[in-house]
């Protein structure tokens, strides 16, 4: 299995701190998080085909609306990823993959991956250490460019008041 094949598709702002990312969901992940909001994509025989002609489409309907495409998953077909990523990057885009590997793990699947992507999300999914929210996460959010670990983007400030702090 060689397709880059994806279930969702949307528009986020938050995924991809600074940036609006036209965001796909791909089938296939073989990790089995216990817990994994994404189970139903597990097979790796659903979902649409990610061409390139597809693609192009997606980034002429959004020219000027989006500064970045993130690719949940799609690590498990790389040449396939890399052929996208690099359109991504010729149409002037930002790249974002949010994988559960490891990075180490990321750079054995393919070692021409990282070098095409400007962001990365990296972690298992664990219940009880939670999301890129939470403090205690093993995941991590990265800046490639920078190598700046960004997770304290994602959590939420408590405002002062509902904190139980006095406004100034
Ligand atoms: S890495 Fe993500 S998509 Fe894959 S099983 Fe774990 S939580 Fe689900």
């Amino acid at each position: 299995m060689s397709e880059l094949k994806f279930t969702v598709e949307q528009i986020v702002w938050q995924e991809v701190p600074g940036e609006v990312s036209l965001a796909f969901l791909f089938s296939g992940c073989p990790l089995r998080c216990e817990g994994c909001h994404s189970a139903d994509t597990w097979k790796a025989d659903i979902g649409t085909e990610l061409t390139a002609d597809y693609l192009q489409g997606r980034l002429k309907r959004y020219r000027g609306l989006i500064s970045c495409v993130l690719f949940m998953g799609g690590e498990w077909q790389p040449e396939a990823l890399k052929k996208r990523l690099d359109e991504v990057r010729a149409a002037g885009l930002k790249t974002c993959l949010y994988t559960g590997l490891e990075r180490s793990e990321l750079e054995s699947v393919s070692d021409g991956l990282i070098p095409r992507l400007d962001y990365v999300k990296t972690g298992r999914w664990h219940a009880a250490l939670g999301g890129l929210d939470n403090p205690a996460s093993n995941q991590r959010f990265v800046n490639l460019h920078t190598g700046e670990v960004l997770n304290r983007l994602f959590i939420r400030q408590v405002p002062a008041a509902a904190a139980g702090g006095t406004a100034k």
